[in-house]
């Protein structure tokens, strides 16, 4: 039975809360935000990430550190590493919070990408879209979610005003990838070392927002799932990483180029709730308190839809079988997430069956 604490306060937050209340733990979340989703289910101390006090009473009160989004400043950890551990540690958050740092790091460990350049200026965008080609896709280092901070460059006439468009900030370029699909991997590292890994599930993107994981994703061959295992173990152990960690990938028929690292649980996780042996939320505060990892397994088949923008009727998802509701008491607004609902069934045929009711 321990105190955590979590830098953060929206769903991941709750969803992390929520799987660790049956083990007898308890929660303290830092967050600016007032009626934070973790709030319902958290003690909260609501501050800046960077407020001394408010660091100093978190540190005070857990016996770990933890957080649900990478955009935590660094001298947060900082201040808060001396007085209690910060798992996991704040290289994870230096190379998740930057585009090209997590791009760097993938070159260094021979995990493909596509073919990437740093852009400062309009001259250097120039450049980076003489050397790799269009389309490409431009995006903003730092600070980029859900497809916020980035546009797709197909002709020339996209390239004029594009560094300015995206605020004159450090960007990066990259190929555009004609993906058959979108694939991503969930692992954990444990205190000890340990590593287990989710299976491999397929993502389906609108705008830049996820809407469907199926998982386990369909025709992955045991090759793949070793090679793409590979390269979250490569990651895990260069960052000597404790706890879960997100790696998403494209496949584009032949290879397996890593698009991002989320250094947290992801939303392309949370079908393992119900869907997998143990949840990435309940893997993840294992491995933070070094309690030894649970399994990875999936049972049977899941979908997992996002409810995005409008409060759903929960009635009519609830009269789906194998439907599992999970709202975030978040309020309506266009493009929010505000819940999942996550479908499970025996076989592929029953699943898509379910999800096409839903
Ligand atoms: P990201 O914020 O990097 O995860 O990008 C959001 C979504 O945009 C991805 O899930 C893809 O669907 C798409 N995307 C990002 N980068 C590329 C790329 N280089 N080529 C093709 N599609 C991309």
């Amino acid at each position: 039975m321990s105190a955590i604490g979590i830098l953060g306060g929206g769903q991941l937050g709750r969803m992390l809360a929520l799987a660790g209340h049956p083990l007898g733990h308890s929660f303290v979340v830092l967050t600016p935000e007032r009626d934070a989703p973790a709030a319902a289910v958290a003690e909260t101390i609501v501050a800046d990430y960077d407020d001394p006090r408010a660091l100093a009473a978190l540190a005070a009160r857990v016996e770990v550190v933890t957080y649900e989004f990478e955009n935590v400043p660094a001298a947060a950890v900082a201040t808060l590493s001396p007085r209690v551990p910060v798992r996991p540690g704040g290289e994870a958050l230096v190379v998740a919070s930057d585009r090209l740092n997590e791009k760097a790091r993938f070159r260094e460990l021979g995990i493909p990408t596509a073919p990437f350049a740093s852009v400062e200026s309009a001259a250097e965008l120039e450049a980076a879209v003489r050397d790799i080609g269009l389309p490409g896709v431009l995006k903003t280092r730092r600070l980029g979610y859900d497809g916020k901070g980035q546009r797709v460059l197909q002709s020339r006439r996209d390239v004029e005003g594009a560094f300015t468009g995206l605020g004159a900030v450090p960007l990066l370029y990259e190929g555009f990838v004609a993906f058959r699909r979108e694939l991503s991997i969930v692992a954990v590292r444990g205190l000890d070392g340990e590593v287990a890994f989710y299976p491999l599930v397929e993502n389906r993107h609108e705008g830049g927002i996820l809407r469907f994981t199926r998982a386990p994703a369909a025709d992955v061959p045991a090759a793949l799932q070793a090679r793409a295992e590979g390269y979250a173990r490569a990651l895990l152990e260069s960052l000597d990483y404790v706890g879960v960690l997100a790696l998403e990938l494209f496949d584009d028929g032949t290879e397996l180029l890593a698009n991002e690292i989320a250094p947290r649980v992801h939303n392309s996780g949370h079908w393992t709730i119900e869907g997998a042996e143990t949840s990435q939320f309940e893997n993840h505060l294992r491995a933070i308190l070094g309690a030894p990892l649970g399994s990875c397994a999936a049972r049977g088949q899941s979908a997992m839809i996002n409810l995005i923008g409008d409060a759903p009727d929960p009635l009519a998802i609830q009269a789906v079988p194998g439907a599992h509701l999970h709202l975030y008491g978040k309020a309506p607004r266009p493009g929010r997430k505000l819940g999942h609902v996550t479908v499970t069934a025996p076989d592929a045929a029953t699943l898509d069956a379910r999800v096409e009711q839903l």
